[in-house]
This record gives structure tokens, C-alpha cells and sequence, in this order.
């Protein structure tokens, strides 16, 4: 890819009578403008902290504030990083691609509209997930939520960057139904059904009449969305299904041969995850209760964690959800289906509708005991995540999981991996649990990352999303006809956000002023 001039940051005395609008506008309580401020923005699992400082804050509370902060950063040309509630820890959390990026924070805008009836709501960016689950419990839980591994997140801000959950409805970007926005020129735009005063449809018919723009505005930096709809699982009758153990490394590739017909076919309407043996441990467990040794974790060590945990190489949960008749005939093939492959363990589980319930994913419950992850070394740790999306075949995964188990042993990380399914692709999802006050470590995680995405991109492989240190080596990746789509964003950024306001360096997309 052509290299373009990126601007190193915000031009400081922009940015300084920008300040000084902000404040005037929000008052001196909604703008965070100190040195505290700033790091609370900063990304606190970031390899590298003298990147991506913020150059403050600033708290919206209605779509018309948004439109009058927009004019300001067009007026004295800074950029702002929409973020919703900003936890996207492993991707730069709250903090921005550009050095000096005014971060806006838009978790006070709280409303939840609901439309019990055909299960959708409407949803502003500080709806975190638990918001979300309480405002439906206390209505009876008639409709389930999608929650990702750490549900402390926003509901838009999530689906925004095509986070991913556990039920039927994990992929939390197709669920998308209707959006508001403000647009770089500071216009409110409505899409789909919305565009119609008054309508009742805006949460019902994705498209509306024309171009359908949605998807646009996920992973993008084309505007700030102040709503979303989103389509909610109507809450089953019956859950059933099973969590299974297999015992080998290679026993990857016919697990993935046996579900991905299954899931194609509708059997399974849930995206299943493939973890191997780390991800008990890793949450559980400080690797100092394990080894002293630096480097990857020896094979010893490995069959200690899982004697311990009684887990195999891989482990994955199947449920499946719906009608217990449907349910009970459906099992009774993906039991015959899993008994084939001979797995180590297979644990049945069911829920009936009135009984209590497991708090998991698998129930949409929102949860953030995972997170605990980024303890494994002890002291000031975090993770980044290498995330190829590769076919639903076993040997395309065997050939990715040996390649990528060989470069974590090369660079002497610990391997902690997955296999999520989507309903025709797989991501591999790579986490590289970091040790923040390991200098020797931190030294060798960049070079590592970089090794990840060339030997992924060299079978064909590109990342689902990235961290905000790779977003322009993700993007570069994707290079067809001389990274015709790159050139395609670009032109698009350029005219909607000609003073390059909003978000930019998002997903390697640079506006041709900063
Ligand atoms: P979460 O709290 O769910 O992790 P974030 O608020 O961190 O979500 O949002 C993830 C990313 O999505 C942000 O870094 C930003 O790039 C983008 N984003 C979040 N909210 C908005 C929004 N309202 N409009 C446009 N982009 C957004």
C-alpha cells in the first residue's frame, strides 16, 4: 500500500481554542481537560503508553450537543473519538488512533426504548449490557440479550465494533436494525425506516427504500451513531446442549469438520467457540502458581493445568435453543454427531423455561469474571487479540493453529487461543496475555504481532478487527487491485468529513486533513 503522510497528532493550538469552546459549551463539569483525565482515557492494556494519548475529554448528553460539538471541531479543526462506553479493552479501550484526539464520551446517554411486542429496542451509547439485562428483568425477561466476555461495555459501542456473544444472536453487528447518527457536517440522519417521520417500522425493516446504511457506520469512522436498534431472542422454551472436552491437539481439525455442517444447516443456531486449555487457568490461576520458567509454558506445565481443571487440549459448549420438543430431537443428533469424534468428556446440560437460570453466556447474562485474563502474570497486566477469519474447515484450522502454536513457543508467549464459528466463517482468536512491568516481554510482543498478521495474510487471511497500533497494517492487508477498497474508504471519508473530525486513523482510515 502507497504510504500516505499521517499526522503524528492534534495541533496543540487548535486544540487549545477548541478547549476553551468545549468548555464554554458543556461547562467546566463535562469536560476533562487534566492530566487525570487524560489517563483515565489512556488504553490501559496498551503495549506501548506513550501512544494514542487523548488530548481530553468531553461528555455529550443529547444528539443536539453532539451536532453543536461537531461544529466546533470543524470550526477549529480537531479530531474527536466517539467512544459509547469505552471498554474496548484489547483494542485501545477508550483511547484514540491520533495523538491529541479530544475523546467523546457518550455513557451518559442512557435511554432504552422497548418494543415488547416484536422484540427490539432502541438503545443510546451508555446502555451498558448490565442496563440492558436489569431494564428486562424487571420487565419479566421476556427476550434475551447477546453479552460478549466482558459485558461492563456498551450495547451500541459492542455491536459498532462487530463484538461477539454467545446465543443465536452472537453476531451482535447483524442484529443492527436502524440507526441515528450525526454526520460530520453536523446533520442528524436517520437510516432504513427511520428516514420516514413517524414510522413503526425503523426497528422492523433493515433496509428502507434505496442504499441501506447500517453496516456504514460499524468499524468506521463516517459518523457518530446516538441510536441503535437492535433485534432481542425472544426468551426460549427449552435450552439443551452440552460442554465437551478433546483430549489431543489434532482433534481441532474433525471437531471443526463435524459442527460446521451442523451450524451451516440451522441444527445449531449458536455460534459455538473452540478454547484450549489455558482459558481455566488463565482466570482462575496466576501463571507463578504454575512455573517460575520464563518463556512459553512447557508441556508439563500443560498437563498439570489440565489434570487440574479435568479440561482437554480444546474444550467448546454447544446449546441449542427453542421449543424442547425441537430441542430433544435436535440433541439427540448432535450427541450421535459428538460421540463419533470420542470426545473426553461430554457434560449434558438443560434448562426448562420457569426454572432457574445459569448465569453464562449461553443465557445472555451479562459477566466480566473473564477479564480477570489479563491477571495471569501478575501486577499490571492486559492482552492484545490476533483475530484471522478463516473457512469452517478442519485443515485450513489445523494448519493455523500449528503455525501460530509454533510462533507463540518462537516468541516464548503463552498460548491462549479460539475458534469461533459464524455461520460460514470461523475467527481464530488469538489473545497474547501481557505482563506490563516485564520491559523484556512487552520488547517482543510487537514483532510478534507483526509476524501473526503477515503469516495470516500470506495464506489469505485478514483480522476481523485490531488494535489501534495495527489498524493501518490490518487495513494494508487488505490489498486487492492496489487496495482498491483502502482508496474506496478514503474517498468516502473525504466527503463526508472533509476536515477529518471524526475518529480518524479508524480502521486505517485517514481523512486527507487532520
Ligand atoms: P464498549 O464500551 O462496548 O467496549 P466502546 O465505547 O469502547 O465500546 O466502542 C468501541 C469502538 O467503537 C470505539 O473505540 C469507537 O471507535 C467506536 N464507537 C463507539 N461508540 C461509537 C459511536 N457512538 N459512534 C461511532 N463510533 C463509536
Amino acid at each position: 500500500m502507497k504510504p500516505v503522510k499521517r499526522p503524528q497528532r492534534v495541533d496543540p493550538a487548535r486544540l487549545g481554542r477548541a478547549k476553551a469552546a468545549f468548555e464554554q459549551l458543556l461547562g467546566r463539569d463535562r469536560t476533562f481537560f487534566g492530566e487525570q483525565d487524560i489517563r483515565s482515557y489512556a488504553d490501559k492494556f496498551a503495549v506501548d503508553d506513550r501512544l494514542h494519548q487523548p488530548g481530553g475529554a468531553i461528555a455529550a448528553e443529547t444528539s443536539e450537543e453532539i451536532q453543536a460539538i461537531v461544529r466546533i471541531a470543524n470550526e477549529h479543526r480537531v479530531a474527536l473519538w466517539p467512544i459509547s462506553r469505552g471498554k474496548n479493552l484489547g483494542y485501545g479501550g477508550s483511547a484514540p488512533v491520533l495523538e491529541g484526539t479530544i475523546i467523546l464520551d457518550l455513557s451518559r446517554m442512557k435511554a432504552i426504548e422497548y418494543d415488547e411486542e416484536n422484540g427490539t429496542v432502541l438503545v443510546e451509547p451508555g446502555v451498558s449490557f448490565y442496563d440492558l439485562y436489569d431494564f428486562l428483568r424487571q420487565r419479566g425477561l421476556k427476550h434475551w440479550i447477546s453479552v460478549p466476555g466482558n459485558s461492563w461495555g456498551s450495547v451500541l459501542g459492542n455491536a459498532l465494533d462487530r463484538g461477539m456473544g454467545y446465543t443465536p444472536y452472537g453476531e451482535h453487528a447483524s442484529k443492527i436494525c436502524g440507526l441515528e447518527v450525526v454526520m460530520a457536517d453536523s446533520s442528524l440522519v436517520r437510516t432504513g425506516m427511520g428516514a420516514v417521520e413517524g414510522s413503526p417500522t425503523w426497528q422492523l425493516y433493515r433496509y428502507g427504500f434505496g442504499p441501506a446504511w447500517d453496516q456504514m457506520f460499524v468499524q468506521s469512522n463516517f459518523g457518530i451513531v446516538t441510536r441503535m436498534g437492535l433485534w432481542l431472542m425472544p426468551e426460549p422454551e427449552s435450552l439443551m446442549g452440552m460442554d465437551l472436552e478433546f483430549d489431543r491437539p489434532e482433534d481441532l481439525g474433525p471437531l471443526i469438520d463435524a459442527l460446521a455442517p451442523l451450524r451451516r444447516e440451522g441444527l445449531l443456531q449458536q455460534s459455538p467457540t473452540i478454547g484450549n486449555w489455558l482459558r481455566a487457568a488463565a482466570v482462575l490461576t496466576t501463571r507463578d502458581q504454575w512455573t517460575d520458567e520464563k518463556g512459553y509454558l512447557p508441556d508439563t506445565v500443560i498437563d498439570a493445568i489440565r489434570k487440574k481443571f479435568n479440561v482437554g487440549w480444546w474444550g467448546v459448549s454447544l446449546r441449542l435453543y427453542g421449543r424442547e420438543s425441537v430441542n430433544r430431537e435436535a440433541y439427540r443428533i448432535l450427541e450421535a454427531e459428538m460421540n463419533k469424534l470420542k470426545p473426553m468428556v461430554m457434560r449434558p446440560t438443560t434448562w426448562r423455561r420457569g426454572e432457574p437460570i445459569e448465569s453464562s453466556g449461553w443465557t445472555g447474562t451479562p459477566l466480566t469474571f473473564p477479564m480477570q485474563n489479563a491477571n495471569w502474570h501478575g501486577g499490571r497486566g492486559g492482552h492484545v487479540g490476533f483475530s484471522p477469519v478463516l473457512p469452517q474447515s478442519g485443515s485450513a484450522a489445523m494448519a493455523q493453529f500449528k503455525r501460530t502454536y509454533e510462533r507463540y513457543r518462537e516468541f516464548g508467549m503463552d498460548y491462549q487461543a479460539s475458534f469461533a464459528f459464524g455461520e460460514r466463517h470461523l475467527i481464530n482468536v488469538n489473545v497474547v496475555l501481557l505482563d506490563k512491568d516485564d520491559p523484556e516481554m512487552m520488547a517482543r510482543v510487537d514483532p510478534f504481532f507483526r509476524t501473526l498478521v503477515a503469516d495470516a495474510a500470506a495464506h489469505g487471511y485478514g483480522e476481523y478487527r485490531t488494535h489501534l497500533d495495527y489498524m493501518d497494517l490490518v487495513a494494508s492487508t487488505y490489498g486487492f487491485n492496489d487496495n482498491a477498497l483502502w482508496k474506496l474508504n478514503q474517498k468516502v471519508k473525504n466527503a463526508l468529513d472533509p476536515a477529518g473530525i471524526i475518529a480518524p486513523g479508524k480502521s486505517g482510515i485517514w481523512p486527507a486533513q487532520t
